[in-house]
């Protein structure tokens, strides 16, 4: 799962940057508005987590630009304590949610979660498809009630597919929710990580679109 992460704060960035990767997000970190706008622009993200005050652009303005151009991803702007105004404009301007800084970052990961999972249609923290239950907040998965081991990049994996499910994603699709920008990826990654997932999951559980990419089949009685 693909963050977008825009903080000026050296300090702040890393903290937050470190601490969604340990809760299993790839992060791409920028620092001014005008990087975050290129970012939006061009590549897909699961959630953006959006300080307002930033060099060059503000967040609302960037907040604004996305919102106009269509764009449904979720969003959630960092303020400060004493700054109401902010906040309401932000959430009038698209915003999904806010976090007042000081925070801390298990809830910035809770509130993150929660966002990713009502735009992804779902109302129930954990997935159930087929006989798979993915649970994001713990990142553990059961198949019929055992529990499976699965590594944070075959979780990712699998989460994506599931929030997709009976759609066909393409490599390059499932790598953009696998990696942040600057990571080598070995041209056959996702290859070895699906032979991983049907190893620990059964073979039949992700099907192979010939030339196309990889789909886990929709849960017939699930609606
Ligand atoms: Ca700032």
């Amino acid at each position: 799962m693909r963050i977008l992460l825009v903080e000026d704060h050296p300090l702040l960035g890393d903290a937050i940057h470190v601490s969604l990767r340990q809760a299993g997000y790839s992060v791409d970190w920028v620092q001014d508005g005008v990087a975050a706008d290129t970012a939006l622009a061009t590549d897909e993200f699961a959630a953006v987590v959006l300080d307002l005050g930033l060099p060059r652009r503000s967040g609302l303005e960037v907040l604004q630009a996305l919102r106009q151009r269509g764009a449904q991803v979720p969003v959630i702007i960092l303020t400060a304590r004493d700054s109401v105004e902010d906040r309401i404009r932000g959430l009038d301007c698209g915003a999904d949610d806010y976090l007042v800084k000081p925070f801390d970052m298990g809830e910035l990961a809770a509130r993150l979660r929660a966002l990713v999972r009502r735009s992804a249609g779902s109302a129930s923290a954990a997935l159930h498809i087929g006989g798979l239950s993915i649970d994001p907040a713990s990142l553990s998965v059961t198949r019929d009630g055992q529990a499976v081991s699965l590594s944070a990049r075959e979780f990712a994996l699998l989460h994506a597919l599931a929030l997709n499910a009976g759609r066909v994603l393409t490599k390059a699709q499932l790598e953009q929710h696998l990696y942040a920008w600057g990571e080598e990826v070995e041209s056959n990654t996702i290859e070895v990580f699906i032979h991983h997932l049907r190893r620990k999951l059964g073979a039949a559980t992700i099907r192979t679109i010939r030339g196309v990419g990889y789909l886990l089949p929709r849960d017939d009685h699930a609606d």
